[in-house]
């Protein structure tokens, strides 16, 4: 008979165990609070727009490719490569840079500012580089399985990386280049990893190879969305099966086994293995009640930044405006020493701009376009009360429209708005953190909560808050290091 995996949440992590674990001859069932599929990387239709809800594009495209033929899966989706990667407007009257992955076409923007910007970014990616191949397979795509064997799997880390460990990416960036602009465009990458340049260590500088050199940004043709419709498509189509509206609050052991867990309704869920898509601290503390992950020890972790989404759709075309936008004020360092805890910031906020129609017209009606912001915010930890979230939306979409040089105000059709709460209610964010625990030197590899149970042998976690960490190629890797365990088991 064949052995059942009962799947707790349906994000990405979980979509991609599924079809694992399907390969592998397992039944598998899913359990999903929400009434759709994909956790964060989902989507809102309204008023006849559509926006991504949380992703709007990945690096290494080629582990969702590899990953899909492993599973046996043609490509139910379609990837648009972006090039430029994205494009920067500095606030204050300052320029705008647009991200070519071809180094001398981005060097020339910065020809008056930053002398041998060519030169210097190719040795900065030359590092950057080496960081990746020296660390991805050995430490980040690694199962561990104590303390020890982390600590043993370190020290075969290519030395000549340590300086690089003792830094912060900022310090990093600084040694690198001289001008503002470039030193802040280089390290806006670690905010895609939920903190700042100054708070996230240089290791991450890492991804600037991915973003630059590796492989790039994707997103994925008609929406992001169409990742997890294709998933899903084929999970269904190999017997896996989805009950939704069913959140996981209890569970019951027999020993060294979990037996069932429990939804909020008083359904029990029995199977031979389980594994949690919910977040991999806060179902061990809030579930499970262990000690270790307890709300005053929660706490005391540290969490990525909050976001403030909102969603807007307006009855013109905005040709100027490119697919992928950062905005940023002409304050970058107090901002980003700022933006995680102190309120304030938000008076003058720096936000990001997708415009998901211009590779995607079904995504707007005709003439309209599809605006999706993200603005990074404190957590609910630090801001509690968002009962002033009209107004913050407001002063974005003015600056906004300011910098456009268009009014947006009177061509809105449609405007939903999601703060850290709504992240919260929605998917079991901790505090609204959007991209989970963060990835300080003690919450990575071995010391990250691990994806197999400490208590339970039957019991498997994975997600952005287990190995590896955030992000969608993250999610899918994460899944393939925990499939791996329950193969083995
Ligand atoms: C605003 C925003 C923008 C982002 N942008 C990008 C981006 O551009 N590129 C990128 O690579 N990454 C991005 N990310 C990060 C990315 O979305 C996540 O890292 C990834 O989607 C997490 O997947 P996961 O497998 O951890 O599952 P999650 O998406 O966290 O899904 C977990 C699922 O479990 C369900 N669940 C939780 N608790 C229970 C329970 N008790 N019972 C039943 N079900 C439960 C939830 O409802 C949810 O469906 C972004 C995140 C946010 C919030």
């Amino acid at each position: 008979m064949k052995k059942k995996v009962t799947i707790v949440g349906t994000g990405l992590g979980a979509l991609s165990s599924g079809l694992l674990l399907l390969k592998n001859g397992y039944e598998v069932v899913f359990l999903e609070k929400n009434l759709q599929p994909g956790g964060r990387l989902n989507q809102i239709k309204k008023d006849g727009f559509t926006f991504d809800m949380g992703p709007s594009f990945f690096s290494m495209s080629y582990v969702f490719t590899d990953f899909l033929k492993k599973c046996g899966v043609e490509m139910p989706f379609r990837f648009v490569e972006l090039d430029p990667l994205y494009s920067v407007h500095f606030g204050g009257g300052g320029r705008t840079f647009h991200l070519y992955k071809d180094i001398k076409k981005l060097a020339e923007q910065f020809r008056d500012i930053e002398p041998q910007f060519e030169a210097k970014m190719e040795r900065y990616l030359a590092k950057s580089g080496a960081l990746f191949h020296d660390t991805f397979d050995i430490v980040i795509r690694n199962n561990f399985d104590n303390y020890l064997d982390y600590f043993i799997t370190l020290m075969k880390v290519n030395p000549v990386h340590i300086p690089v460990l003792m830094k912060m990416f900022w310090q990093h960036v600084e040694a690198y280049f001289d001008s503002h602009e470039a030193r802040q465009i280089v390290s806006l990458v670690a905010f895609f990893l939920g903190r700042t340049p100054f708070d996230t260590m240089a290791i991450y500088s890492l991804l600037s190879y991915t973003e630059f050199r590796h492989d790039g940004y994707h997103n994925v043709e008609g929406g992001m969305y169409n990742i997890v419709k294709g998933m899903v498509g084929e999970l269904e189509k190999r017997g896996a099966t989805f009950r939704y509206g069913t959140e996981i609050t209890e569970v019951e052991a027999d020993g060294d086994r979990l037996t069932m867990v429990i939804d909020k309704e008083g359904n029990n869920y029995i199977s031979d293995i389980f594994l949690i898509n919910a977040d991999a601290a806060l179902f061990r503390g809030r579930v499970l009640k262990r000690k270790k992950f307890s709300e005053a020890n929660l706490r005391k972790m540290e969490w990525t930044m909050g976001y403030l989404t909102f969603y807007v759709g307006v009855d013109m075309k905005l040709p100027d405006l490119n697919l992928h936008n950062y905005y940023l004020g002409s304050n970058f360092e107090e901002y980003a020493h700022n933006v995680l805890r102190n309120p304030d910031s938000l008076q003058k906020p720096y936000y990001y701009v997708n415009a998901v129609s211009k590779h995607n017209p079904g995504c707007a009606p005709e003439g309209c376009e599809s605006l999706f912001f993200v603005c990074p915010v404190p957590s609910l930890q630090y801001k509690s009360d968002w009962s002033d979230r009209d107004e913050i939306v407001d002063s974005i979409l003015a600056d906004f429209s300011h910098r456009i040089g268009v009014d947006l105000m009177p061509h809105i059709v449609t405007k939903t708005i999601h703060t850290p709460l709504e992240w919260e209610k929605n998917f079991n964010l901790y505090k609204g953190s959007g991209l989970g625990l963060s990835h300080k030197l003690s919450q990575i590899g071995g010391l990250r909560p691990k994806n197999f149970d400490e208590q339970y042998r039957n019991l498997y976690y994975v997600g952005a808050s287990t190995t590896p960490g955030a992000g969608l190629p993250m999610a899918v890797i994460s899944a393939e290091m925990v499939c791996e365990r329950i193969l083995k088991a």
